[in-house]
């Protein structure tokens, strides 16, 4: 390196045996060797320099230069590499500092979080961040009602106070999902104008067992800086549930977080202007401490929307749309039985979505109708199937209809179409479920019966027009769906020659819970019975189907036709033809 830097050599114009010869003439002062390079740097005694190329190992030139006392110099490339070398090593050294100090401090922020894990992570949502109020939420009066007293409480508590009465600690909200229990919760929140802590549930837990009951404390510890206040916890089923249950006994985070809760429920004083609202779908799972006086001593229900509740909240979420003026939102609250309000927040918004498609100006019926079907059916496919397959499926779909309309009347049938949606290949019957059932939970045997000849129609149709041995497998949803059914009716429901006997093998592994139950009590005797009843009642369904069709051959035959022609019948469609034709 130096060597090169203190002179420049002319390549060689000198040959090898020319070099031979000038270092006999005694011309060249010195010659540089390099090893392992098959030159030589030649210094002449005028003072030229240059490179000369030699033999690899070459003795000759060695001999010669000694001989005639030519100064004979072996530059050391080590040097050269050595300190290449040097600086390599001096390079890793530094990354490797350099990785130590990065490992160690992002471990130690790792430190410093996991120490800083009980900090709350609970979003504070002040009033200002709150603009939804009760007329937000439509259709569920009775708990906006008892909400609205839970702001009484907050806002003059000396009214109860000076009665001796104590104001409620906690206020269990109970509900299917989407019912609009969150919204309540916010509502509150808007109308109250105290302070609002919410968090969800699941946020308390954390992989490090005792983080969750931290974060509890620390959640209460704010609530009580900030009183009047209410606190949140959304989805409680996440920590609320039954201790000790589960495989292996249960969760020790989840239930020191569980009992931190309860712990804290008990610990702020009456009346300290600390209500809790807590949201869950689950409150059959719910630690039955939760539950007791003094806790969460307030369940109010929110329930599915009833047909007024559905009207109301399809009139909620079109404020902002622009709805035109003959749409009749109650016809479609007939049409959306069993909708809960975020089903039908979406309806209104896929409407939207589907208005916006068509570049039109306002929301028209047509656009609600395409968006009820994609809520409900799914998106279209272009599955393009044989008119063979098309006559099948039309037979199933109308021969479900029929038996719809004797059993539970010509409304029940929504709409009939053949056209292939997302998710199963063959049509669709759409079939409004039943309006008491839906509100009361409540179901009768002669509903349950009807709901398997519905099910098994479109076998029986099959059977009907094409033969017994030209059946296909076209009705297999609808048969497991019936057989389902049949087996509830029997095990469960007790509606069948075996009498009102529980007959479930329960599946539920609770091992925790102190017993194994899904322990097989039920005798092998009675499992065949089960089974022969089962049998039973589908075929003696499936015969009533078939009885059911026979006499309503010609409407069948009608709708049919219709149905390959124009792909989908609409309700209004199906109403006018079955009207006159139907034999019940
Ligand atoms: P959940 O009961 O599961 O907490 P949410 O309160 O989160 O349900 O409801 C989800 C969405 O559905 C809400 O943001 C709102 O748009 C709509 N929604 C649900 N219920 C109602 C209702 N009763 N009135 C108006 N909108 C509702
Ligand atoms: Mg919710």
């Amino acid at each position: 390196m130096f060597f090169k830097s203190n002179f420049s050599y002319s390549n060689s114009s000198t040959s090898y045996s020319d070099l031979l010869l000038e270092i006999d003439s005694g011309n060249i002062q010195s010659i540089y060797f390099f090893p392992r390079k098959r030159e030589v740097d030649v210094l002449y005694k005028n003072g030229k320099k240059e490179k000369v190329p030699i033999l690899y190992n070459d003795q000759l030139i060695l001999e010669k230069a000694s001989e005639n006392n030519v100064d004979l110099t072996i530059n050391n490339s080590r040097k050269e590499s050595s300190a290449a070398n040097s600086f390599a090593s001096v390079g890793l050294f530094l990354i490797f500092v350099i990785a130590i100090v990065l490992i160690l401090r992002s471990t130690s922020k790792f430190a410093s979080r996991a120490l800083g894990f009980g900090k709350n992570k609970a979003k504070f949502v002040t009033i200002d961040d709150v603009d939804t109020r009760f007329d937000d939420v439509a259709g569920v009066p009775e708990a906006a009602e008892e909400l609205k007293e839970v702001i009484t409480f907050l806002n003059q508590p000396k009214k109860f106070l000076d009665l001796g009465a104590k104001v409620p600690k906690g206020v269990l909200l109970i509900g299917p999902p989407g019912t609009g229990k969150t919204l309540l919760a916010k509502a509150i929140a808007g109308e109250s104008g105290v302070p609002f802590l919410s968090i969800a549930a699941s946020e308390f837990v954390e992989l490090f067992v005792g983080v969750g009951a931290s974060r509890v404390r620390d959640l209460f510890e704010k609530a009580k800086e900030k009183s009047p206040c209410i606190i949140f916890i959304d989805e409680i089923d996440s920590i609320g549930r039954q201790r000790g249950s589960g495989i292996g006994g249960g969760n020790d985070e989840r239930e020191q977080t569980l009992n931190q809760l309860l712990t804290e429920l008990d610990g702020f004083a009456d009346n300290s202007g600390i209500i809790v609202i807590a949201a869950t779908n689950r409150p059959d799972i719910l630690d039955s401490a939760l539950l007791r006086p003094g806790r969460f001593d307030r369940k109010i229900e929110v329930m599915l929307p009833d047909l007024e509740g559905r009207k109301k909240i399809l009139s909620v979420h079109s404020l902002s749309k622009p709805l035109s003026k003959n749409v009749d939102l109650a016809y479609w609250a007939t049409r959306t039985v069993g909708f809960s309000g975020a089903d039908l927040a979406n309806l209104m918004n896929e409407s939207a979505i589907h208005c916006a498609r068509e570049e039109s100006n306002s929301i028209c019926d047509n656009h609600i109708e395409s968006a009820l079907d994609k809520v409900t059916l799914g998106l279209r496919t272009s599955v393009i199937c044989s008119p063979n397959m098309k006559k099948i499926i039309a037979y199933n779909e109308v021969g479900r209809a029929i038996v719809s309309a004797v059993k539970n009347g010509i409304d029940s049938v929504d709409k009939i179409t053949i056209l292939p949606r997302s998710g199963y290949i063959g049509g669709y019957t759409k079939i409004n479920p039943d309006e008491d059932t839906v509100s009361s939970g409540l179901i009768s045997k002669k509903l349950l019966l009807s709901k398997i000849e519905i099910a098994l129609a479109g076998r029986a149709a099959e059977t009907i027009v094409f033969g017994k041995n030209e059946i296909t497998q076209c009705s297999i949803n609808d048969i497991s769906y019936a057989t389902n059914i049949v087996r509830e009716m029997v095990t469960k429901y007790g509606f069948s020659v075996i009498g009102p006997v529980s007959l479930e093998s329960n599946n539920d592994i609770l091992i925790g819970d102190g017993f194994l139950r899904n322990k097989s009590i039920i005798a092998d005797n009675t499992y065949s019975k089960i089974d022969n009843e089962i049998i039973n009642i589908t075929k003696i369904s499936l015969q009533n189907s078939i009885n059911l069709i026979l006499k309503n051959r010609i409407l069948l035959e009608k709708l049919v036709e219709i149905l390959l022609n124009k792909e989908t019948i609409e309700n209004k469609t199906f109403k006018k033809i079955t009207f006159d034709l139907l034999k019940v």
